[in-house]
């Protein structure tokens, strides 16, 4: 059992993110303390120190939502998002 590296300043584990789901200990136990490589904020945020971006202005539209750049769309992911999270890896480049 290996706790997540980013339990200090994560939104999701510090439960400041808006609207969390009412399974947030839950999912706490299944991500952060036992299955952060499952996580789709932290997949998210080992592509950025990867070097992955997104191409030109470092946005992207998703649909109808503007979803801003890759340090906002971890913000507004939980662990649990990974269709979400497959989306935004479509758009990624080196
Ligand atoms: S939500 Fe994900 S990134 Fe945040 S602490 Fe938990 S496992 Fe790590």
């Amino acid at each position: 059992m290996v706790k997540c590296e980013y339990v200090d300043n994560c939104s999701f584990f510090n439960e400041k993110m808006k609207g969390l789901p009412s399974v947030v200990t839950m999912m706490k136990e299944i991500f952060c303390e036992k299955d952060n490589q499952g996580c789709a904020r932290y997949q998210l945020r080992k592509k950025i120190l990867e070097g992955y971006t997104l191409p030109e202005d470092d946005t992207l539209h998703m649909g109808e939502t503007f979803v801003g750049n890759l340090e906002a769309m971890i913000e507004n992911l939980y662990p649990n998002d990974h269709e979400k999270l497959q989306r935004i890896m479509i758009h990624l480049i080196k």
